[in-house]
C-alpha cells in the first residue's frame, strides 16, 4: 500500500484544510478531532509520510509518542480526566479511515464511555477544549 499525498491529513498539514491546532513541533502535530468520542479527543501525526504503524520509521513512531506524552499529561490536567485511551488503526481492515499515521489521544473519565465513532462534534466546544489542553502544555 502506497502513501497518497492528497489524504485529508496531508493537506491539514499543508494548511490546504483547516484545523484546530494544539501542538507542534519539528517533527509532530496535534489537532482536535472533529468527531470527538470523548470530551478533548486530538490526534497526534508526523510531519513526514507514513500511512500508519506498517510503513512507520522508528524516528516518526518516537517522535509522535514523545507528544502523545505531553498531550496526554496536558489533558489529564486540563479536564481533570481520570486516565487517557490511545488508539492506532492500521488499513481499512483495522478501522482506519485517513490513512497519514495518527494516533487518537482521548481523555477519559470514571464512568463515562467513549461515544461512536462519526458523529461531528460541537465545533465551539472543540474550540474550547483546545484551549484548554493549549494552556495545560504550559
Ligand atoms: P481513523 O482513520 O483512525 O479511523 O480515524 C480518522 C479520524 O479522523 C476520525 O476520528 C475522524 O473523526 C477524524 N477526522 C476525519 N476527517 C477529519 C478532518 O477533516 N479534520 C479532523 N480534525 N479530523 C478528522
Amino acid at each position: 500500500m502506497s502513501y497518497d499525498a492528497d489524504n485529508i491529513f496531508a493537506r491539514i498539514l499543508r494548511g490546504e484544510i483547516p484545523s484546530i491546532k494544539v501542538y507542534e513541533d519539528d517533527e509532530t502535530y496535534c489537532f482536535m478531532d472533529i468527531m470527538p468520542r470523548s470530551p478533548g479527543h486530538c490526534l497526534v501525526i508526523p510531519k513526514t509520510s507514513c500511512r500508519n504503524i506498517l510503513d512507520a520509521t522508528t524516528e516518526q513512531l518516537s517522535a509522535c509518542m514523545v507528544t502523545v506524552n505531553k498531550v496526554a499529561n496536558a489533558a489529564m490536567k486540563a479536564f481533570g480526566a481520570d486516565g487517557a485511551t490511545l488508539q492506532q488503526f492500521s488499513e481499512a481492515a483495522g478501522g482506519q479511515e485517513v490513512f497519514h499515521l495518527h494516533f487518537h489521544v482521548l481523555p477519559r473519565y470514571e464512568g463515562m464511555r467513549m461515544g461512536p465513532a462519526g458523529t461531528m462534534g460541537d465545533m465551539d466546544e472543540i474550540r474550547e477544549n483546545a484551549a484548554k489542553l493549549i494552556s495545560a502544555m504550559g
